[in-house]
């Protein structure tokens, strides 16, 4: 994709976000790699609302180059965890860090698996990594190196008292991810929230059910695209 297709998808992203409240105030951000190395990558300006963010907003980063940071155009923090993981593996094209309500909340758990219980809650089976050394906000480059290499091969980071951050290949899988991940989380708490004991499923279903998630990364792609439909018929903004 184009730069300028990219900074459309990346700008719907944040859009597709404000509306479902999965926005820390005029915090957290969303990430995508420009460059084959990963090392020229979009974001989002420091402390613009994702409602109001547009494609020509984003600003464009180079990993190598901590001028690229001039005037204070992002928060210190996007640099230290987006800089370092696009840096580190180029494969990752897209990394979004939120801190939505439901996964933040399992993230404070002495034990912050999501267990499988559903099928949205199986898509994570055994395909999380955990962070839970929570030392402050992430605002250097060791702490971001450190968070870049929990993920050991995985796309998705629950940050121990934080937040999470998902990775994938395109925006509109790591929007897809993002969500799926926030409503296992929400559906999970709900259901610790009854007090009552967890059926949860076994292994082999939780994996199974894991593996058919991962063989529908077209449903991820055409949820994404819908939403941009959406957005174009209440707001087109996003695009300019
Ligand atoms: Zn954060």
């Amino acid at each position: 994709m184009s730069e300028s297709e990219l900074r459309i998808d990346l700008a719907a992203a944040f859009r597709c976000f404000a509306r479902l409240n999965m926005h820390e105030a005029v915090a957290n951000h969303l990430s995508v790699a420009v460059s084959d190395d990963g090392r020229r990558f979009l974001t989002n300006p420091k402390w613009m609302h994702f409602s109001r963010v547009k494609a020509s907003d984003l600003v464009l980063l180079d990993a190598d180059d901590a001028a690229s940071l001039a005037g204070g155009k992002v928060d210190p923090t996007t640099w230290a965890i987006h800089g370092q993981l696009h840096r580190r593996l180029p494969h990752v094209r897209v990394a979004m860090h939120l801190h939505p309500v439901y996964a933040t909340a399992i993230s404070t758990l002495e034990d912050p698996t999501i267990l499988p219980i559903e099928q949205n809650t199986s898509r994570y089976f055994k395909r999380v990594a955990f962070d839970t050394a929570f030392s402050g906000m992430a605002d250097s480059e060791d702490e971001g190196a450190r968070l870049v290499a929990l993920l050991d091969g995985k796309s998705r980071l629950m940050m121990g008292n934080h937040g999470v951050m998902v990775c994938a290949p395109t925006i509109g899988e790591a929007f897809d991810d993002m969500y799926t991940l926030e409503r296992a989380c929400q559906i999970l708490v709900n259901a610790y929230a009854t007090g009552k004991p967890l059926r949860v499923l076994s292994d082999a279903v939780a994996e199974r059910t894991a593996r058919d998630w991962e063989s529908i990364a077209d449903f991820s792609i055409a949820h994404f695209e819908e939403m941009k439909k959406v957005l174009d018929a209440e707001d087109p903004s996003y695009r300019d």
